[in-house]
């Protein structure tokens, strides 16, 4: 098969989350498997910085964007194996940041979809099928279906769409008015059984109802959000879509992050050495002007500040964490509320407490080897990469049990010896800072800790097992 990825972030490019870390690692999954596969996404500012000499221009084409007739150049990468291709224009991309235009983040979005679908035209290959994420992507499912299927000779008859959810939460919610002026479209798809959302018009709900297939980035995530609690006033449309509705949880890519090869952490370590991650954690103390002090466990976060992942719990009990004698690491950017607490934090635990507020890759990659614990707390996570990480770094993810974090922590059993983590259910503060607390008396025993960071060192989270199931998807699509 011939599977076209469409995406906003894709790692090694651009990254603002877990989406990119998976179509950095997903297409190539699939092509080891046997199949074609290519990445389509904007040709951002940052890319052209980093990557310009490598990437060569392929063809260019005039795309129509409601009544404006734009530039779209078709830039190629051979990647790992991979086709990428990216969408150039200066007027759309060419400023630093990936997201947050507001309302003309609709016009990027317009132009980007119609620019993917004009370049199918254009290029050598005829995809299979299109594999679309979030939002972003969504208007693409439609426009396929309403505007280019039974013309242009056929060339898109066959092709089928997989829309994959990796969080609801964020939907492009605009002014009716860009379905005419962007699109193209008359004001017969402002029903509710089509775009209209609150009297508004929601991208995301195109890709709930134009495509092929629908899939969530966890099992457990898919059943949520057919409630309302996490359904985000979209949990009806998803129902209707049951029957096409799928949950394949997340991969890591585990040559990528592996503590044994990561040129970005201070010293390398496997199962065999693990006692080397003390050396991790020794550098890190020294870097953020921690205490050096080996018994005090660090506990971790790396994460977006947004409400979604739990910060208010920390917030609440974030004193009695501290008085368990715990390091507390924070790396994050959002909103201004949590920045401004963790700042205060730091100041006041001096010796105990780093908070950097900034994206900052080899530093996070520092982090996952040098902390003890790693705490997400999410109020609802689609599925979460970053407790993968973790656990690859040996470091002991403490989660909620809510979403994806469910379907990749097992609860750790002392008893028994096993599990590779700490979950606890309810979103509650005190749950979660006792949770925490159990991890510390536990990090004190210390040949009992040591099989447990090896059991999450070994749990398998390739991107293997999703590949296939994601495979076998593309086929029951195709038929
Ligand atoms: P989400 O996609 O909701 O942000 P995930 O856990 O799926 O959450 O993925 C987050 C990814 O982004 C992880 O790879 C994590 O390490 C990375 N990340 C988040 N914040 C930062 C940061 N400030 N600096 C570096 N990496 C970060």
């Amino acid at each position: 098969m011939r599977i076209l990825y469409v995406s906003t972030e894709a790692t090694p490019f651009v990254k603002t989350g877990g989406l990119a870390d998976v179509i950095g690692a997903l297409p190539y999954t699939v092509a080891k498997k046997g199949h074609e596969t290519a990445i389509m996404m904007p040709y951002y500012k940052s890319i052209r910085d980093k990557w310009r000499y490598e990437v060569k221009y392929l063809t260019s084409t005039i795309v129509t964007v409601g009544w404006r007739k734009q530039y779209a150049g078709i830039l190629y990468l051979k990647h790992k194996g991979v086709d990428v291709y990216f969408i150039d224009n200066e007027f759309y991309f060419g400023s630093d940041n990936v997201y947050g235009y507001g309302e003309y983040e609709a016009e990027r979005t317009a132009f980007f979809n119609r620019a993917v679908l004009e370049s199918l035209k254009l290029l050598d290959v005829q995809f299979d099928i299109l594999h679309l994420n979030d939002w972003p992507t969504a208007m693409i499912s439609l426009l396929l279906k309403e505007q280019y299927k039974n013309k242009h000779n056929g060339l898109y008859d066959n092709i089928k769409t997989i829309f994959t959810i990796h969080n609801l939460k964020y939907q492009g919610i605009f002014d009716a008015s860009v379905l005419s002026d962007l699109f193209g479209l008359s004001m017969d798809y402002m029903t509710t059984d089509k775009l209209e959302f609150f009297g508004r018009v929601n991208f995301m709900k195109a890709g709930l109802i134009y495509s092929d297939k629908i899939t969530t980035v966890s099992n457990t995530y898919k059943d949520e959000i057919r409630n309302p609690f996490f359904g985000e006033n979209l949990d009806g449309v998803i129902n209707t879509r049951s029957a096409d509705l799928y949950g394949i949880v997340n991969g890591l890519d585990i040559n990528e992050y592996n503590p044994k090869t990561d040129k970005n952490i201070y010293v390398n370590y496997g199962l065999s050495d693990i006692d080397k991650k003390k050396e991790n954690k020794k550098n890190l103390q020294r870097e953020l002007n921690l205490d050096l002090n080996e018994n005090a466990p660090i506990l971790a976060m790396i994460t977006r500040l947004v409400p979604q992942k739990g910060l208010d719990l920390v917030k609440r009990v974030f004193d009695d964490m501290m008085s368990f004698n715990i390091q507390f690491v924070i790396l994050g950017t959002g909103e201004e509320q949590y920045e401004s607490f963790f700042e205060n934090a730091h100041a006041r635990y001096c010796g105990k407490v780093a908070a950097l507020l900034k994206f900052d890759e080899q530093m996070a990659r520092k982090i996952y080897a040098g902390a003890d614990m790693f705490l997400m707390p999410s109020l609802y996570e689609p599925c979460g990469i970053s407790q993968l990480i973790a656990m690859r770094y040996g470091t002991i993810p403490i989660v909620r049990a809510v979403g994806g974090l469910c379907d990749t922590v097992t609860q750790y059993d002392s008893q028994n010896d096993t599990g590779n983590g700490y979950l606890f259910r309810n979103y509650n503060a005190h749950e979660m800072a006792h949770t925490v607390y159990l991890a510390c008396q536990a990090y004190k025993g210390r040949t009992k800790w040591q099989k447990l960071m090896k059991r999450a060192m070994k749990t398998d989270c390739s991107w293997d097992k999703a590949a296939t199931q994601y495979i076998n998807l593309y086929e029951i699509a195709m038929r």
